[in-house]
């Protein structure tokens, strides 16, 4: 019976006497090495290890004796036509019937291919960091790691045998058998659901998002499917605060990749151009630029890539955007760098800038329609008072003829009304003059140097007399040489001190000082003085034509100076203002920018 047995086993079985000496081997093991048993009796065991096998008889003799337990050990052995065979081989001792080891037996098994496959893979698959299964074509779990079991909960028992959809949450499960046949008819390294949402499912029946590359393996049984899971929870999580972000952003934001391909853009983006996401991902940046653009915009888009960093696009340019209806529209575009996983990306914030383009093209439109009106008046005053002069000198001299010619006739009431008609009509001829003068500011202008210092000095000869009279004292630094219109500047500086004695305090005097700065490619001139002040409300006021804060008992004038100072500042691209406080003084400064600048903000 006992020779039944071993005859009829499956597997191969041999024995082997102490000194390495094979005994007995059984049909099956003649069939799997290729010899008669005739052949094999009275072989050395080692000759049928290969050269360089894991172990050698010796070795198993040894462990035998010493009463090891063996495992069985995964091995070749060497076949009649010199080919190798898996087995995997399992030792026994063999005794006598008072219990000595008179020999050992060998039980070999053939590795099929898969199970070769298999244990070389279970292997492989323990050192993998993502969750790796294995599936044969009928959709079952054959292998899976160590991973697998703690990213879905399962033991490896629970698992082998299952259907692979026991991983997959149920929305899913419809079309997960139909794609897995597709796989099995095409069978191709590559990552799973391209541009969709994939999730796992645990033990627990929780969802989690995944990311699964697919790759088949072929073996004598057949194809199998190894899967590789990555948890990608916390990659979810960032990227969905980064789009949280995205969409945050006022202005619309594409996300290009080096390759000049649209990856990301929030919804911004497709309030603008019209597209919507699907119609823009995966496609070219150009896209959204105008056809006479586009071959341009690759060059640039290359070396924005050899150098990124953050900085506005085009600058001095006027950028335009493609509407998906073909509308073209001025844009205003910010790139900067993105470091990603995937290398650097170019995030691109883009303003539709057509309303502001719009307002600004009004506002030019209005400003230039002011500057039209603006000279028609300073033309109609001019005139006018030109006009008005004649009939006034006619008015004078026909009064100063009564006066000479006819005084005797007058009685007091008379006198009195001649001296209120030259009195009105001079103060007339003097408001015309004001005028006139006004609408004569910069009617000649030449750009020249203008020393400054040399002008102050002729202004305070001019002024001797009234400066002696009220005890004035004029001080200043040393003032710069500028590029001005030299009567004006004359002007200018005249009107400013005259103002600043003639508004002395009573009973102190004046104290008056002119100091000059270069500020922002101009330079500011400060006038200081020691006089009244003038109300916080009436800063504006005073530059205004005919404007004045006094009757003309109190301080004469008729309130043009100012508006000849502000009309001259104006002329030269600067402005004039005051700082004062009343009671103690005040401050007139103005700018006049440096000649380059002056000159294009004139043009402009
Ligand atoms: P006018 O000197 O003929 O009155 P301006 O246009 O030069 O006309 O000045 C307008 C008003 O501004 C003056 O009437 C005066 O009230 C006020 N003002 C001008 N300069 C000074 C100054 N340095 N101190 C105080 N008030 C001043």
């Amino acid at each position: 019976m006992k020779h039944f047995i071993t005859d009829n086993a499956k597997d191969a079985i041999i024995g082997v006497d102490l000194n390495g000496k094979i005994s007995y081997c059984n049909p099956s093991c003649s069939k799997l090495l290729g010899y008669a048993e005739k052949q094999l009796t009275g072989k050395t065991y080692n000759s049928l290890l290969p050269r360089g096998s894991t172990h050698n008889f010796d070795q198993v003799r040894e462990s035998i004796l010493f009463n090891e337990d063996l495992q069985p050990i995964p091995t070749e052995f060497n076949s009649s036509n010199n080919t190798k065979v898996s087995v995997v081989a399992q030792y026994s001792p063999v005794r006598d019937e008072s219990g000595r080891v008179i020999g050992l037996s060998v039980m070999l098994r053939r590795i099929s291919t898969f199970e070769k496959a298999a244990s070389k893979a279970q292997s492989l698959l323990e050192t993998a960091p993502d969750a790796m299964v294995i599936v044969n074509q009928g959709g079952q779990i054959v292998l899976v790691n160590a991973q697998t079991e703690n990213l879905f909960g399962y033991s490896k028992q629970e698992l082998l045998g299952q259907d692979v959809e026991i991983l997959i949450p149920d929305e899913f499960l419809k079309h997960h058998k139909k794609h897995r046949d597709k796989y099995f008819g095409q069978p191709k390294t590559r990552s799973m659901g391209q541009g969709m949402e994939l999730y796992g499912k645990k033990k627990n029946g929780s969802k989690f998002p995944v990311e699964i590359s697919l790759s088949p393996l072929k073996t004598e049984e057949g194809i199998f499917v190894s899967a590789a899971i990555r948890d990608i929870t916390f990659r979810k999580k960032a990227e969905n605060k980064f789009k949280g972000l995205l969409e945050s952003a006022p202005d619309a934001v594409v996300i290009v990749g080096e390759d000049g391909k649209i990856q990301l853009v929030n919804t911004q983006v497709v309030n603008i151009f019209g597209f919507n996401k699907e119609e823009l991902i995966g496609k070219k940046v150009e896209i959204l630029i105008p056809e006479r653009y586009r071959k341009s915009h690759h060059g640039h888009r290359h070396s924005f890539f050899t150098s990124p960093k953050m900085r506005p696009m085009g600058a001095g340019l006027e950028l335009l955007g493609l509407r998906k209806n073909g509308e073209e529209f001025p844009v205003e575009i910010s790139l900067s760098p993105l470091e990603t996983e995937e290398g650097v990306l170019v995030s691109a914030a883009i303003r539709d800038i057509t309303d502001r383009k719009q307002a600004e093209m009004d506002l030019e439109i209005f400003n230039q329609q002011l500057q039209t009106k603006n000279k028609e008046l300073e033309q109609f005053a001019y005139v006018a008072s030109h006009d008005l002069q004649e009939p006034l000198r006619t008015v004078t001299s026909f009064t100063e003829l009564l006066a000479e010619e006819y005084s005797h006739l007058f009685d007091e009431t008379g006198h009195k009304s001649i001296r209120f008609i030259t009195e009105a009509t001079g103060r007339m001829s003097e408001l015309i003059k004001g005028l006139l003068d006004y609408g004569r500011i910069g009617l000649n202008r030449e750009l020249k140097t203008v020393d400054c210092a040399i002008l102050l000095n002729e202004i305070q000869n001019d002024l001797a007399s009234v400066i002696a009279e009220t005890d004035a004292k004029l001080e200043s630094d040393a003032l710069p040489k500028i590029q001005a219109y030299e009567t004006e500047m004359r002007m200018l500086f005249q009107n400013l001190i005259t103002n600043a004695i003639k508004f002395r305090k009573p009973g102190t005097a004046p104290r008056i000082s002119v100091t000059s700065e270069s500020v922002n490619e101009a330079w500011k001139f400060e006038v200081k003085d020691n006089g009244i002040g003038i109300p916080e409300e009436y800063k504006e006021r005073i530059f205004v034509i005919y404007q004045r804060l006094h009757t003309r008992d109190q301080y004469e004038g008729i309130g043009m100076g100012l508006a000849h100072c502000q009309k001259i500042a104006e002329l030269h691209g600067g402005t004039i203002w005051v700082d004062s406080q009343p009671g103690k003084g005040s401050t007139f400064s103005f700018t006049i920018p440096n000649s380059q600048h002056q000159i294009s903000s004139h043009e402009a």
